[in-house]
């Protein structure tokens, strides 16, 4: 395929320097082509620049770079990207010369996931600067796919939805470059920000990692449990006793599953059925805990009662051991609809990690896997230590409770059992 001229560029600095760039590109993809986005950076200047040229029309062009006169740039020192865009923002293709270290400005905690409708792939991003004009590089990871996008508001917070649809359980990267306008199709830059997130995976890639989990643990051992538990720093429980005794729900972390639907949707509170075992099989309690040394104890027919729904979110490991997180919802609430639409059922009485055995009245737990439960109330403190169904015990503490309990471990990606494989996720065998 011959190479053809796309564009012949000239950069000029303020102290006239200039140099010539040629762009040259394989002719199916140049035919792609509607406008070349034009990025220059320098080493030594805090400012940057942006022109849009249509590719057609503009083959020919000077980009002149506006200099501080205080801060002069030397015409080498430039930093040159080339983005080929097609009609529906595509990167088609990409060349640039030398890296260089630019000097803009990194603002890095400007963009965040807003709003997500996983089943359609629509995604919204939150975007806080205080530049006009925005220009977002979005790549697919794992393809390298790259969109072109610019977006503007009057500065300050914007929320932007992605005007195409992403693809379930995938790695995403954001680079923002923030700037303002000095006339058609230029752009003055002055900072920029890099984000990575990971897609959330759909209904019947949860369901497989239900059936891995499930697998896991066969055949089933099984111990009766009477209570569940939540570790927390003293401090902690001291503040919900003084402010009337509720323990508020709040916002599940991004640990476990980076691709659970779970993940900063809906709120919660944790609370474990993880046993330790002796050698004889008989359970009790771990002795330390990573998230504080009080410990609340939550009789379970609080948790598994016919008031409530059960559902399966989550199967991963850190390094040795397997967690399962459940999730409790009262039904018919926010959070039950939410996880009707986006988690896997499970039956109360009969399921492989937590259940309640009527004839026996006593739940049991599987001892294979630490199962974590998501509660998704509130819960009056106060009102169950009243009615018996709760108590404290203390515990020691390992490692820093804050940075744990905080952020989340994520999960070991290299774990072939509790992580689906990228032909699952494209094609999922149910
Ligand atoms: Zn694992």
């Amino acid at each position: 395929m011959p190479c053809i001229l796309v564009h012949e560029l000239k950069i000029k600095n303020g102290a006239n320097e200039s140099r010539r760039m040629l762009v040259r590109t394989k002719e199916d993809t140049a035919r792609e082509w509607c406008k070349s986005v034009i990025v220059v950076t320098h080493r030594s200047c805090e400012r940057g620049m942006m022109v849009i040229l249509d590719t057609k029309n503009q083959q020919r062009a000077t980009v002149e770079f506006p200099d501080n006169p205080e801060k002069p740039t030397t015409i080498k020192d430039f930093f040159i990207k080339i983005y080929g865009v097609d009609a529906m923002e595509k990167v088609v293709d990409e060349c640039s010369t030398d890296y260089i270290e630019s000097k803009l400005r990194e603002d890095m905690e400007t963009i965040e996931v807003w709003k997500r409708e996983i089943p359609i792939g629509k995604y919204t991003l939150k975007i806080n600067s205080e530049s006009k004009d925005r220009l977002l590089l979005i790549t697919e990871v794992a393809t390298d796919e790259k969109h072109l996008l610019q977006c503007q508001s009057e500065g300050g917070t914007m929320v932007y939805e992605i005007p195409f649809p992403l693809k379930p359980a995938s790695d995403y990267v954001v680079q923002a470059f923030y700037g303002s306008s000095l006339g058609p199709g230029k752009y003055s830059l002055s900072a920029h920000a890099h984000f990575e997130f990971r897609t959330a995976m759909l209904q019947k890639h949860v369901q497989l990692l239900y059936n891995r989990a499930s697998e896991f643990c066969r055949p089933a051992r099984r111990c009766a449990i009477y209570h569940l538990y939540r570790n927390k720093p003293r401090h902690y429980f001291e503040k919900i006793r003084s402010g009337g005794g509720v323990m508020t729900k709040y916002l599940k972390n991004n640990g476990g599953d980076q691709a659970s639907p779970l993940n900063r949707s809906i709120q919660g509170l944790f609370f474990s059925a993880h046993y330790k075992y002796s050698p004889d099989g008989w359970p009790y309690l771990p002795e330390r805990s990573p998230f504080g040394d009080q410990r609340l104890h939550v009789a379970l027919p609080f948790f598994v009662n016919p008031n409530n729904n059960m559902y399966f979110a989550d199967f991963f490991c850190h390094y040795k051991n397997h967690h399962v997180t459940l999730v409790i919802t009262k039904a018919g609430s926010y959070s039950d609809q939410f996880c009707k639409q986006h988690l896997i059922p499970v039956d109360k009485m009969n399921n492989p990690f937590l259940y309640y055995n009527h004839w026996q009245n006593t739940c049991f737990t599987n001892v294979d896997l630490n199962i974590e439960l998501f509660y998704t109330e509130n819960i009056d403190i106060g009102y169950l230590m009243y009615h018996d169904y709760a108590y404290f015990s203390f515990c020691k503490v390992i490692g820093n409770s804050k940075g744990k309990s905080f952020i989340g471990q994520m999960k070991n990606k290299e774990c072939q059992k509790c992580n689906l494989t990228s032909e699952e996720i494209i094609e999922p065998v149910l």
